[in-house]
């Protein structure tokens, strides 16, 4: 059976990051909060236009690879877009 990833804190404490996964599409706002908090740059704001014709915007994992699981971008999502999954070894 694969393990969890487990890491540690700076005291030494264990740490399970819980990476970014996936983003609901129909919870997104595209307000781009969780995409200028990312130290990472994982996140993008992509463009696209609505069913009325309007420019919308809506979140996008871009670069899952930096990610360290730090679950920031969930945190400060309004709508709880965010779904995260621990790492297996
Ligand atoms: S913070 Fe939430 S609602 Fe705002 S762009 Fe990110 S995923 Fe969308
Ligand atoms: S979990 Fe942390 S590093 Fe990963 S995308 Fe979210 S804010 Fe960026």
């Amino acid at each position: 059976m694969s393990e969890v990833l487990i890491s540690k804190t700076f005291g030494g404490f264990p740490w399970t990051p819980l990476y970014v996964e996936a983003i609901d599409a129909s919870q997104c706002l595209g307000c781009g909060q969780c995409v200028e908090l990312c130290v990472q740059h994982c996140l993008s704001l992509e463009s696209f236009t609505d069913d009325e014709g309007k420019e919308r915007f809506i979140a996008q994992i871009a670069n899952k690879s930096q990610c360290i699981g730090c679950q920031a971008c969930g945190r400060i999502c309004a709508r709880h877009a965010y779904i995260f999954k621990a790492k297996t070894a």
